[in-house]
Order: C-alpha cells, then structure tokens, then sequence
C-alpha cells in the first residue's frame, strides 16, 4: 500500500482523484498532512510531497503527478487535471487571452500532452465563434425516459426493460409532471432554449405515446417544437419505426440520436444489444427519408474484444452514412453495470489501444469536415481519456454545451433526471434530482412533483 503524505493542503480529494488514475484504488492512501515529516511516518512505500510548504495548489498537484509518473512509468496525456469538464479551465483562461495562448498556458499550468491541449484549443475556438448568447437568461430541459429494449453490459443509467403497461403507468405521471413544470414555468416568465429527451431510449414508447409526450410539452410550456432545438434520442435502431420517426418529424422534431456505439455484430452481442448493424443502417434510412436535420450519432472506444480497425470500420460507416454529429465515447465501466461486475478493473485495460481509437477519430472525423465542439470526461474511463462530440460545422447542439457549461439553470423531469439550478450572481449550481428508479419515481410523485418548485426559489 503506497501511503502519500500532502504538505499544507486542507483536502485530499484531487489528489486522491489524480492518483486513482495512475494506481488501483485499494493500494494507495492519500493523507492530507500539515508540518515537517515524520521520520517514523515514511515507510518504503510512504512519500512526502510538497516539502516546501508552497501554497500554489497546481504546483503541488505537477509534483504529486511527478511522483505518480515515476513510481508507474505513465504519463497520463490529461497531466494534473482530473475534473469531469475539462473546458472549464481552459475557456476562463480565454477570457483574459487568446485561444493559442491558453493552449500554451494549460500545457504548463496541468503537464497536459501537446495534443489534448490543442484539442481543447480546437472545442474553445468553435464555442468562442459559433455559441453566442448569455446562458442564464434562458432555461433547457431534460426529460427521462428510463426504458430500453434489453440493457447494455456497460449500462449504469436509469434504465429497465419493462412490459408496456408499466411504460403507460410511467407516462402518465410524467405528463402531470410536465403541466406541472409548465405551469411554474409560465408563472415566472421562463424561456426555454433547448429541450432533450433522453433515458434510457425514449423511443421505446410507442408512436401514440411518443405523440402525447412532445404534444404535452409544447401544451404546458406554450412552445413550437420546430422553433427551437429539441432532440430526442431514438437511440437503440430496435426501437425505431417509420411511424415513430414520422410522429417526431410532424410535431416539430429537428434532432435525433441514433447510438450504434459500435457497427460489428459480435460487439452488439456481446454488450448485449438485440439487433445487428444491419438494424443500425436500416434506423438510419428510415430517418434520413424521414428528412431530420441532424442525427448524432454515438460510438464507443474500448468495447470488449475491439482493436483499432473495428473502431475505424464503425466510425467510416458512420462517416459515410452523413451522421452530422458524432459522438466518440471512451468506455467508462462504472459501478452497477455488468462489465465491472465480472472484471472490476476493466477500465485499467487498453488504455493504448484506446488512446490511439481517439487519435485515429481526430485524424478522421477532421479530414471528412468536422469539428470538436464539446468534451466532457467520466469517472472510471479506460485510461482516464475523454469523450467528444464532434459536428459538421453549424449543427451542434446547444444542449450539450450547456450542460457542460454548467451556467444554465437545467430543469429535470421524469425518472433519473438530474436538474440544477443556477445562480448567476453567485456563479453557483444547485442540483434537484428526481428519483432514478420508475417505480420509485410514481411512487413518491407528489414529492417529485412539489421538487419541481425548487426551480423557482
Ligand atoms: S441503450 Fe443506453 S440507457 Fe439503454 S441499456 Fe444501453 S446504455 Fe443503458
């Protein structure tokens, strides 16, 4: 057991992040310490680090990684920074300079590789130039929908397989939820910007109930889905029809998100998905008939049994089939799901491999026109890398920069929603999550229902 002892910091708790990405959680301690050390505390495995006393927390953190690095020979390419949005850090810094000074400024300030920090540079500029408007003046909102046609083995969202009653059962509470939220809404004068629904995969509703879901949302908050952005993620291809796609293209609906994750039928076998690739191609000409302005679409880096050509052959495909945005995962296993159930340390595995899948889908998704336009990093990611979402120029989606922003009050409804409320003079978020389980969530509804007026404090 390695024992880190941290001079002159209160918390531990990056540092402990930082070190989770270099060893195995149960083998290390981090100890956040104050004073000389011990001689009798320093054992073999036992470190002293920050010896000096400094007070710059980011140079104690480049030492800690220093140490880290010597001890297991890696050299993590995200260097110190161990936060779920790394462009946080990097935009501030824009504030006060120009885009290809921060790419210099992060290098040095977090020991990152040259190419993540140009990457970072890359998703800075097309915000800086395409993403205007102040966020806080307007609200986005997301809605859960927590079924699925079988659950994947990496799954650890609110997500079930449920018969169709319990679908309806669900439906109807959260459509009392939606006139709820609308209602509050309307009284305080709230503007929606974005709108998403996702889960779980929302199209596991049938059509009718699809056309009741969207038709209760434009009812309660007085809007025209066609006149902003609303997606909704259609993204397990056995759950699409052409009567559901057709029910989302008349009422308004700009965006959906087909999620192959990976092309290769032994790979859906394996994470357990009940449909082929060949599903995946059909779902796609059924919604470029049905004529939608954008589709996402996701892959994943790091699935089981994938080397470098299977992630290549899964992302020309989905190149070649026009997806205007394009979502590359890194697989993150985290607790709850199957895959870290049979090899809890599966996320230590590939990371070369999946390092060079993210390479291979810069150098590709680049040269075919696209460009990085948002990023966002998980807990137990295979190699502690990233995910990005990459569009053709001017089809972004304005949720999910707001939701890595995290200065845009979020309004949560349905099961495993997790809305935030933000508050711009303080430059602060307040979470309010609704229960993730379904059954729970009709259960306590007058509770989820009565959260709703947290929003309005
Ligand atoms: S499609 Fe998504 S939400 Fe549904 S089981 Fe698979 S990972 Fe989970």
């Amino acid at each position: 057991m390695y024992r880190f002892y941290i001079n002159n910091i209160d918390d531990d708790y990056h540092f402990m992040e930082l070190a989770r990405v270099f060893l195995p959680d149960d083998s290390f301690e981090t100890i956040a310490y104050g004073g000389r050390p011990v001689a009798h505390l320093l054992g073999s495995d036992s470190y002293f680090v920050n010896e000096k006393g400094s007070n710059d927390r980011e140079k104690i953190k480049r030492e800690f990684y220093e140490l880290l690095s010597g001890i297991t020979g890696m050299r993590p390419p995200w260097g110190t920074l161990t936060g779920v949005r790394p462009l946080k850090p990097a935009l501030e810094i824009c504030r006060e300079s120009s885009v290809d000074e921060m790419e210099r400024i992060i290098k040095d300030r977090y020991l990152m590789s040259a190419p993540k920090a140009s990457l970072l540079a890359d998703i800075a500029d097309y915000q800086i130039r395409n993403v205007t408007g102040v966020p806080w003046e307007k609200v986005s909102m997301y809605i859960g929908i927590p079924f699925c046609p079988t659950r994947c083995a990496y799954c650890s969202f609110a997500s079930n397989v449920a018969p169709a009653e319990e679908h309806e059962v669900y439906l109807k509470n959260l459509l009392k939820e939606i006139s709820y939220a609308g209602r509050l809404a309307e009284e305080n004068r709230t503007e929606l910007e974005s709108i998403y629904i996702g889960g779980g995969t929302p199209t596991t509703l049938s059509s009718a109930q699809l056309d009741r879901l969207i038709g209760s949302v434009s009812d309660a908050f007085s809007i025209d889905p066609a006149a902003l952005e609303f997606t909704v993620e259609a993204g397990r291809p056995d759950t699409i029809t052409k009567e559901k796609l057709d029910t989302l293209k008349r009422l308004g609906i700009s965006r959906i998100s087909i999620n192959p994750q990976s092309m290769k039928d032994r790979t859906l076998k394996l994470i357990g998905r009940d449909h082929s690739a060949d599903d995946i191609r059909e779902g796609f000409r059924i919604a470029r008939e049905t004529g939608f302005d954008v589709i996402n679409a996701d892959l994943i880096a790091g699935l089981p049994e994938e080397n470098e050509d299977d992630f290549e052959a899964s992302l020309r495909e989905m190149i070649d089939l026009g997806a205007e945005n394009i979502t590359v995962h890194t697989l993150s296993v985290k607790r709850g799901s199957r895959l870290r159930e049979n090899d809890p340390a599966y996320f230590r595995h590939n990371a070369e491999t999946v390092s060079n899948m993210l390479d291979l889908s810069r150098e590709m998704l680049s040269a075919a026109g696209y460009r990085p336009y948002y990023i966002y990093r998980q807990k137990h990611q295979i190699g502690a890398l990233e995910n990005v979402g990459w569009c053709l120029p001017g089809k972004h989606s304005i949720y999910n920069i707001r939701i890595m922003e995290d200065r845009q009050t979020i309004i949560g409804l349905g099961a495993g929603a997790v809305g935030k409320v933000y508050h711009p003079d303080e430059d602060r978020l307040e979470r309010i999550a609704n229960v993730s389980n379904y059954k729970i969530y009709s259960e306590r509804f007058d509770e989820m229902i009565s959260r709703k007026n947290e929003y309005y404090k």
